[in-house]
């Protein structure tokens, strides 16, 4: 069911589906969407400071009246607040803006050079002090792990990066697995460029939608998704994902897609 939740590596249970509100306006467009996420039955929402709208998800949550801990609530600390001392002040802002006292997953949004290891001890830190359920990292590539995982205290639970049908990063997939990080998909509905002819055949055999073949496929993977939309109908069809399977032969042919094949930055090779 929608409830359905991966279990992190400190334990902590973290929904295999979410809404994703990048782009999504602050105001009334977050906070509706919210409402109809959480009534088709969504308990994980994904935001970042840099996303702007922090405080809409804050009001949406807040008047949803469900209990606080049924609810997963991730955001990020933005590139321009990196670095030990300013993360923990941006944690702060955060926090404030989604009138909430603990965070579920607080991620390192983009690996920005020279910066990444010290605002990761700044959520080993927030961690530690019982600010946040579990921590991990963002648009991270093996190197950049390497480099963290070599002198972190605390594995990251999640690494959220693009993934989608044309990009499915093996090398990095089996690499987060043997660590116990949980992949993430971000872009998991290819930005909305959703006409792809094998994905509409095998929707069809199952009477399903290309975007809930890709996020059945994502499940299958054993990684979290977080499509976004703002439009109701598409948000409860998004989430009608668990009442049926694709067989290894369709798993195989999707991830036979895979082209390296990226709609966002590099993380290698990103300026902002
Ligand atoms: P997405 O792949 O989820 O695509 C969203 C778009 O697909 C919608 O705007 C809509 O046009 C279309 N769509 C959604 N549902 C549909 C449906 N059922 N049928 C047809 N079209 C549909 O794109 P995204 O927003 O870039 O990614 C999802 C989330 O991932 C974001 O909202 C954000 O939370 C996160 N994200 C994180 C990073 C990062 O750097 N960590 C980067 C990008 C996105």
């Amino acid at each position: 069911s929608i409830t359905q939740c991966t279990e992190l590596n400190n334990r902590v249970k973290m929904p295999w589906l979410g809404l994703g509100v990048y782009k999504t306006q602050e105001g009334a467009q977050v906070e509706q969407a919210i409402a109809d996420a959480l009534e088709a039955g969504y308990r994980s929402i994904d935001t970042a400071a840099a996303y702007g709208n922090e405080e809409g998800v804050g009001r949406a949550i807040a008047a949803s009246g469900l209990k606080r801990e049924e609810l997963f609530i991730t955001t990020k600390v933005w590139n321009s607040n990196q670095g030990y001392e300013s993360t923990l002040k941006a944690f702060e802002d955060s926090r404030q803006k989604l009138q909430l006292d603990v965070i579920d997953l607080y991620l390192v949004h983009w690996p920005v050079a020279g910066k990444y290891k010290d605002t990761y001890r700044a959520l080993e830190k927030l961690y530690k002090d019982g600010h946040v359920r579990a921590i991990g990292v963002s648009n991270f590539l093996i190197p950049h792990l390497e480099d963290l995982l070599g002198s972190c205290e605390i594995v990251p639970a999640v690494n959220q990066v693009e993934f989608q049908p044309f990009l499915t990063q093996p090398e990095l997939q089996s690499y987060c697995k043997d660590r116990n990080i949980q992949l993430e998909a971000w872009s998991p509905l290819l930005q909305g460029h959703l006409d792809v002819p094998l994905l509409q055949e095998i929707g069809h055999k199952h009477g399903k939608s290309v975007a809930q073949v890709i996020l059945r496929w994502d499940l299958q993977n054993g990684i979290v998704t977080i499509p976004k939309s703002v439009t109701k109908s598409r948000i409860i069809e998004n989430a009608d994902i668990f009442n049926f399977e694709l067989t290894t032969e369709e798993m195989e042919a999707i991830d036979g897609l895979n082209e390296n094949r990226r709609l966002g930055s590099d993380p290698m090779n990103f300026n902002f």
